[in-house]
């Protein structure tokens, strides 16, 4: 998908200044890019600086609960993607199981939770950003923050062609993930990983209960599915960190089938 790349470029020093704008968004995963649409919305000049804008390949924010589809829905981000309706889950143990629904009594009957991949509905936010004529998104990674006197006032990034650009914002929003490089000074950077999901996708079968995911809870730790299009479904385990199974070696496929399938 090709997003507009507008730039006025002024020489300044060893990079090459890129005009002011009223706020600098780094980074258009879910947060900067929901932001950035509103603040474009809102009549603010946004400058958006994304590192990579093709699709995100990533099992991570496949679904919305309805609250974040109330939110989301009115920039239409989960049409043409394939999402699915969900309803809520079914819990399964010890061969019992349980329903539990999203309490949607109250609303019209497209409020529900959405699933979908991941990517599609990143480039569908990504889409409605670059709509806006007062936001800018372009790709470039962004190398440091221009600090003066503790106050941020603008970013030095990279651009695609490999470029060092400057651009400068009253107000610059730092929405890089939770692998931050930028904001390592404002927080306490030690990130404890107690396990890591690991991520299948089934094709071309289905999930007990129409409209609801299903959550096993097993031992050693529970799985999850969700329907993430209208043929594939996600399936995903916790493994417990310290014994994480190579997936090259087949140890992974091994785990799978004898730890976790029965
Ligand atoms: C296994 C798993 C499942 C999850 N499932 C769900 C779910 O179902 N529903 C849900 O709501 N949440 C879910 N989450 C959480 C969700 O994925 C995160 O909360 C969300 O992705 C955070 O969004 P973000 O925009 O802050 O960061 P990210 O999505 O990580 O986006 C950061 C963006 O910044 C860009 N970037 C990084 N560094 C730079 C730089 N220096 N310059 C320019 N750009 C940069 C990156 O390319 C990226 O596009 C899940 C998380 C995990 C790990």
């Amino acid at each position: 998908m090709e997003f507009p790349k507008k730039n006025s470029v002024n020489k300044t020093g060893k990079s090459e200044g890129v005009g002011t704008t009223d706020i600098i968004i780094v980074g258009a995963g879910v947060a900067g890019a929901a932001l950035a649409y509103s603040l474009g919305k809102d009549g603010h000049r946004v400058r958006v600086i994304e590192r990579d804008l093709n699709a995100p390949n990533r099992m991570a924010g496949e679904s919305l609960t309805p609250g974040g589809y109330l939110n989301v829905g009115s920039i239409d981000c989960v049409d043409e993607i394939d999402a699915q309706q969900l309803l809520g889950y079914t819990l399964y143990k010890d061969g019992k199981e349980a329903r539990v629904s999203f309490p949607l009594e109250k609303f019209q009957s497209h409020v529900a939770g959405r699933t979908f991949h991941n990517g599609r509905f990143i480039q569908r936010l990504r889409k409605k950003v670059a709509s806006l004529h007062n936001v800018s998104l372009e790709q470039g990674t962004v190398t440091s923050l221009i600090e003066e006197n503790g106050i941020v006032k603008g970013v030095h990034y990279k651009n695609g062609n490999g470029k060092l650009l400057t651009t400068y914002a009253p107000l610059t929003i730092v929405c890089d993930g939770c692998f931050s490089n930028l904001r390592r000074s404002l927080c306490y950077s030690k990130v404890d990983i107690p396990s890591y999901f690991v991520g299948l996708t089934l094709t071309n079968c289905n999930l007990p209960k129409e409209n609801y995911g299903a959550i096993i809870l097993a031992h050693p730790s529970p799985i999850v599915f969700y329907q993430i299009s209208s043929t594939e479904i996600r399936c995903m385990v916790n493994v417990p960190s310290e014994n994480v199974p190579s997936v090259s070696n087949g140890e992974m496929a091994c785990y799978l089938k004898t730890q976790v399938a029965p």
